[in-house]
């Protein structure tokens, strides 16, 4: 195992009417920001709930968050933040609308042009504070540092991670996920379950811990998924909720080499096309564990045997097999995970390619090896 430092300072708040907890949480004597998306929350209650907490704040609020936050948008909160001298944002929405106030929170005190943070990597040290409500389980941003921004203009969707925008509470109420339409459920199964195989699925270093814990969530998430899409069982929503929570929120990740390729690569499918996030992991992941079948050869068998029972009597097809399986079950979430599918033809592997090099993303995978080139061959094996 490599050396780490684990510190996840969020406060989770879960369960049923955790909402309610909301006026505890905030800090006295701040203004508030209050920032949404399209406007989900005021159809299913939400809102209201949120609204009866913020009494005797001083608030204001922002919405029209989108999917995939863009640059620009955020940048009128930003706008609008300074004009109030706001200073504590409260994000209430999807892994959009937490990522984007992360950004605005960032900006709000960035010393330069806020874009550098994004396309240059500039250092965030410090940001407006900020906690959330989190309405979708899947990207984990809720509890971690990092968040993705979209720059639609000139097709750039870009990330960055600073422990000065980890949110300071995370409010987990499963029930506000009944509002959900399968497709943002199934959306958010397999981001977490790619979460989770980007931070295993790499050369094995004894850490026996994360292991374990990363295959425990993918076999809650391979059980839940069919029952999340068919019930609005109570359970199965807040065991999918803490499922998505944990496949990042830091613990699975310490003292082990992780492969965020497939998010990079997926990144660009989405800059490129506008595609969901996860529909672009569900296209990519397969392709990347076939690409990279050899470097990845013992833990892509562990990942067979202990996550899907197969038993090793041959290597090669027991490794096409748990590749198969990985597949079949996005798609039995309702992926498409073909890039034709998407009616995307075969000048988009090089697209993605020119775009890695121009992003400086050259060197993907736990060991830097996989280039814009190899990514150019995943993403031409998607078609
Ligand atoms: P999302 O983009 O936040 O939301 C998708 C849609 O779901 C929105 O239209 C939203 O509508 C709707 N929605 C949210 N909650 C709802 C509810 N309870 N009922 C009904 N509709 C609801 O989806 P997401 O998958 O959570 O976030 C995706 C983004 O996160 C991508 O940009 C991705 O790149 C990023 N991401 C971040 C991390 C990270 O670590 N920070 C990791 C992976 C991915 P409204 O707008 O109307 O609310
Ligand atoms: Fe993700």
């Amino acid at each position: 195992m490599q050396n780490f430092v684990f510190h996840n300072p969020t406060k989770v708040v879960f369960g049923r009417g955790s909402i309610g907890k909301l006026s505890g949480l905030l800090p006295e004597g701040k203004r508030i920001m209050l920032l949404y998306g399209g406007g989900s929350i005021k159809k299913n209650g939400v809102y209201e709930q949120v609204v009866a907490q913020l009494d005797g704040h001083q608030w204001c609020e922002f919405s029209g968050i989108e999917a995939n936050p863009e640059f620009t948008t955020l940048m009128k909160a930003v706008e609008q933040a300074r004009e109030q001298n706001v200073d504590f944002l409260l994000a209430v929405g999807g892994g959009s609308v937490v990522d984007g106030s992360k950004f605005v929170a960032a900006a709000l005190k960035f010393d330069g042009q806020p874009w550098d943070i994004l396309a240059k990597g500039a250092a965030v040290k410090d940001a407006v504070p900020l906690g959330c409500i989190l309405t979708l389980p899947a990207t984990g941003s809720e509890t971690n540092p990092a968040a993705v921004v979209n720059r639609s203009e000139i097709q750039q969707k870009r990330s960055f991670i600073s422990d000065a925008v980890r949110p300071q509470f995370a409010i987990l109420d499963p029930e506000v996920t009944y509002s959900l339409p399968k497709r943002q459920l199934a959306n958010g199964i397999v981001d977490a379950f790619v979460h989770v195989m980007e931070q295993y699925l790499t050369y094995p270093v004894g850490a026996s811990v994360q292991d374990r814990f990363a295959e425990g969530i993918l076999q809650n998430l391979i059980e839940l998924g069919p029952q999340v899409l068919d019930s609005q069982d109570y359970n199965v929503r807040a065991n999918l909720m803490w499922n998505a929570t944990q496949a990042l929120n830091g613990l699975i990740g310490v003292g082990v080499p992780q492969d965020w390729s497939t998010h990079m690569i997926g990144h660009e499918l989405t800059a490129l096309h506008g595609l969901d996030h996860a529909v672009t992991l569900a296209i990519v992941l397969p392709r990347v564990m076939q690409h990279q079948r050899d470097a990845k050869q013992d833990k892509l068998l562990q990942y067979a045997e202990r996550v899907w029972g197969l038993s090793p009597y041959d290597k090669d097809s027991t490794i096409d097999l748990a590749i198969e399986k990985t597949e079949l079950f996005f798609r039995q979430m309702g992926m498409m995970t073909r890039l034709s599918e998407h009616n995307i033809g075969d000048d988009i592997g090089e697209a993605v390619a020119a775009k890695l090099r121009e992003n400086g993303l050259e060197k993907l995978g736990e060991h830097g090896a996989i280039t814009p080139e190899h990514a150019r061959e995943i993403v031409m094996a998607s078609l």
